[in-house]
């Protein structure tokens, strides 16, 4: 592993599968579409996809239903868009979107991960 991503300050970005500030690794990605449904911008992935330590692990041994467990543990303990509310049938649709969204981003990413650092010109 040679290539290094500097991120210019900590805390400007987060996990992109589970929003923790804390950056250790960064997936060179294309773009693409997001899946359509509640929850969801309707715009799409924008360059590379950047991962926490317990995401990376996650993707690192193929543990997808892990990631999506995760990811879904994380928006629902953020309660954010009133997850609170929301009915079982609604969390596993939710829950299957983070399914499609993970399998675009594994075939859209472009190789592996590369570290990334904070505080670094
Ligand atoms: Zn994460």
């Amino acid at each position: 592993m040679t290539d290094v991503f500097n991120i210019p300050k900590a805390g400007e970005e987060i996990c992109d599968f589970c929003s923790s500030p804390e950056i250790k690794w960064r997936y060179p990605t294309k773009s693409f579409e997001y899946p359509s449904g509640p929850g969801f911008e309707k715009t799409g992935s924008h360059g590379d996809w950047a991962a926490c330590d317990i995401c990376h692990d996650f993707i690192e041994s193929g543990d997808w239903d892990g990631l999506a467990d995760w990811s879904l543990q994380t928006m629902l303990g953020r309660k954010a868009l009133g997850f609170a509310a929301l009915t079982k049938d609604e969390i596993q649709l939710i829950r299957g979107m983070l399914v499609e969204l993970h399998k675009r981003f594994r075939e859209h990413r472009m190789g592996d991960a590369l570290r990334a650092y904070y505080g670094r010109a």
